[in-house]
Parts: C-alpha cells; structure tokens; sequence
C-alpha cells in the first residue's frame, strides 16, 4: 500500500485512468484507486468503473493481500485493462462536509469540555452524521450553543491542510489523539498524518476533508443524547443536505 493514498494527494480529482493488476469475478486491483474505502466513521466512496464496452457500479471494498479490492455491482463481472474509475463527486463531497464538519464540533467541545475525547463517530448518507463524546456531567444546553460557533468557523473559511510527523511527536503533543477509532494507522515509513484546520484544530485522521471549511453548508445540531452517565451522543445535519 502506497504510503499515501491517491484521496490524500488528490481529494479533487473523481476520475482516474487506471490498470487493472489483478481481477477475480465480481472484483478488481487498480494499479491506483481514487476511492476512499470507508473507515473512522466516513462511508466509503460510491462511483463507477467503466471500460471499452461495459460500466459497473462499484458495491464496496475489501483490504486483502495488501491491497484494496473494488468491488463490483456484478459477482461474476471479469474486468482486465484499462478502466477509468469515477468518484460519485455529489456523495464524496457531502462526506467531505460531514467530515469536516465533525472535526469543527469536535474542536469546540474540546475546548469546552477540558480535553473530551471522542469515543465514537459515524457519518450517514443522509447528510447526518453522529459523534459520541466522553464528557461526564456535561450541560447538553452548552453542547446545544456550539452550532453558533461551528457556523462562525464554517463562514470565516479557514484553510484546511493535511501533514504527515512521526508518529513519537504525535503521540507527545497534547490533543492530537482524539479518538483511538479515527486515528489512522501510520504510513509504511512511521508517520501520521494531522488534518490541520488552521487556526481551529489539529488531529490525527485518515479521512476526507474539505479544502477550506467555507465549502461546507452550514450545520445543525439535531439532537444530544444522553447515553449513559459518561457519553454525550450529538448529532449533527447539513443544511438542504
Ligand atoms: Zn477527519
């Protein structure tokens, strides 16, 4: 596996000319993919695979033998050549708001809440998306009033940039563990990669984010849920999403 995935490098680019390196029925080994296959609560990417004379949806992704697999709409589909793989750029980019969307909630309950961390996190295909916080005794009228934030930050634009430092410098400065489900793993040479938006946040994450976080709809607070004495359950929506 490249240390770093073409979603990283090239969040913008949705359709790519690639190779197939190994294909079985119903699923295939690009020799570069520029799906993100799911994980730390963001779903993997929906598009399609076309080549000379056919297209199929792709169903999902399974890692095997050090490799993503593309898996194919068609079981019994066989696929070799050149194929161009195409983003669904709709679903991604709504992936990308809800993503960067929780990292700015995250921010603020970080801040207001002495340090919470995060204990689980999901993005839905409805524009919604649910984070749970381990914030004891937490006040849900203090969470509730962090929409009006969220939107300053979403409104004020802020650039967002991903770097990579050694994995023993993360694990040193305070904060940038967030949560053990999100964090990624690190690269083949032992580096981490920090989704920096600048001036907010800094946290490791393996995901997809927007650019700058202006190209976001803005953002409800739909519900807090209590769930148990410790965890804070706060979902949050798009707008027109
Ligand atoms: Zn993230």
């Amino acid at each position: 596996m490249p240390a770093r995935p073409f979603y990283h490098l090239n969040p913008d680019v949705h359709c790519l000319e690639s190779t197939v390196v190994d294909a079985r029925p119903g699923r295939v080994l690009l020799d570069v993919s520029p799906f993100y296959p799911g994980g730390g609560g963001q779903l993997p990417d929906r598009g399609v695979l076309r080549w000379r004379g056919g297209e199929l949806a792709v169903s999902g992704f399974e890692n095997a033998g050090g490799g993503t697999w593309i898996l194919l709409a068609d079981p019994a589909a066989e696929i070799s050549g050149h194929v161009e793989a195409v983003v669904d750029t709709a679903f991604r980019q709504m992936m990308r708001e809800l993503h960067t969307g929780t990292h700015v909630l995250n921010a603020f309950v970080f801040q207001a809440f002495d340090g919470a961390l995060v204990t689980g996190v999901q993005m839905n295909d409805d524009g919604t998306a649910r984070m749970d916080f381990d914030v004891p005794d937490a006040d849900n009228d203090t969470l509730r009033a962090l929409e009006g934030p969220i939107n300053d930050a979403i409104r004020q634009n802020l650039p967002v940039r991903d770097v990579y430092i050694p994995l023993a410098q993360a694990s040193g400065e305070h904060g940038l563990i967030r949560s053990k489900s999100v964090a990624p793993p690190p690269t083949t040479d032992d580096l981490i990669r920090i989704v920096d938006i600048v001036g907010l946040d800094r946290q490791a994450c393996g995901g997809t984010h927007l650019s700058e976080t202006g190209a976001s709809r803005p953002i409800r607070i739909l519900k807090i849920d209590n769930k148990g004495r410790h965890n804070r359950r706060v979902r949050i929506g798009l707008v027109n999403a």
